[in-house]
């Protein structure tokens, strides 16, 4: 489903990802852990191309795409790969103007995939999986964090992506709003949903995901089910990041 190659990104002189190597299948749930700064957030903005890559290749599904020695991507490229994945963010970041039926139909409606009912319709059938129905006129102001969360994911599933991304989507929320979110997360996952999650929740790791991934200084440290990962890290630096973290 998705293929990473040797993926680098400089920002200057600073070398975020140091040739990054991932794979993930279809129906697969990644969590990728590592400490602050590692690159995690970098390289979850490489595979929607919010960042040009410096260096390496990207696969999600039939398209590839090559970086570095001088190749531009092109919008009309940049917009297909896009579309193939939907992104959550640890803010929301959902449009504060429109009520949250209109933030979830935008992006079907402003492409002009589907035409303003239809997105509408396509909206409130989302609401209604992620729980939100009752929502569906209020203003984001209005509501609590973690249903902003969760319209955030209805919005990123309006698109029908092919691998959701979530980068630490319950880091900004209280503790008693964290449940919630990783409730409509754990189904999607069980419904079959791609999925490369960043975050903390050590519990959603052994849980849900199939394989965990863990960066450390811009590469993939090591890689594999949860029980070998987080129960039998064969690195140092991996034993000391589990150690510190809360699980
Ligand atoms: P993580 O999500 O693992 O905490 P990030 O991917 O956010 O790490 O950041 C990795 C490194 O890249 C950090 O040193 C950060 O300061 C730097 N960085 C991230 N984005 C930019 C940017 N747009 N410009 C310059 N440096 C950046
Ligand atoms: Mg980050």
């Amino acid at each position: 489903m998705i293929t990473v190659k040797g993926l680098e990104k400089k920002f200057g002189q600073l070398r975020v990802l140091r040739g990054v190597d991932f794979q993930i299948d279809r129906g697969e749930v990644a969590v990728v852990i590592g400490p602050s700064g590692c690159g995690k957030s970098t390289f979850l903005r490489c595979l929607n191309l919010l960042e040009d890559p410096t260096a390496g290749q990207i696969e999600i599904g039939e398209r590839r795409l090559e970086f570095g020695s001088g190749t531009k991507v092109s919008d009309a490229q940049r917009a297909t790969f896009r579309s193939k994945t939907g992104m959550v963010f640890q803010n929301f970041n959902l449009f504060p103007h429109m009520t949250v039926r209109e933030n979830v139909m935008s992006g079907p409606y402003l492409n002009g995939r589907l035409n303003r009912t239809d997105a509408a319709a396509r909206a409130d059938r989302l609401l209604a999986r992620v729980g939100l129905s009752e929502r569906a006129e209020q203003m984001p102001g209005q509501i609590s964090g973690g249903q902003a969360q969760r319209v955030a994911i209805a919005r990123a599933l309006a698109l029908e992506p092919e691998v959701m991304l979530f980068d630490e989507p319950t880091s900004a929320l209280d503790p008693e709003l964290v449940g919630e979110v990783l409730d409509v997360m754990k189904v999607l996952a069980e419904e079959g949903t791609t999925m490369v999650v960043v975050t903390h929740e050590m519990s959603f790791a052994r849980d849900v995901a199939t394989k965990v991934v863990f960066m450390d200084e811009g590469r993939v440290g090591e890689m594999g089910p949860p029980d070998q990962v987080l129960d039998a890290p064969s690195s140092p630096r991996l034993q000391t990041f589990l150690s510190k973290v809360v699980h």
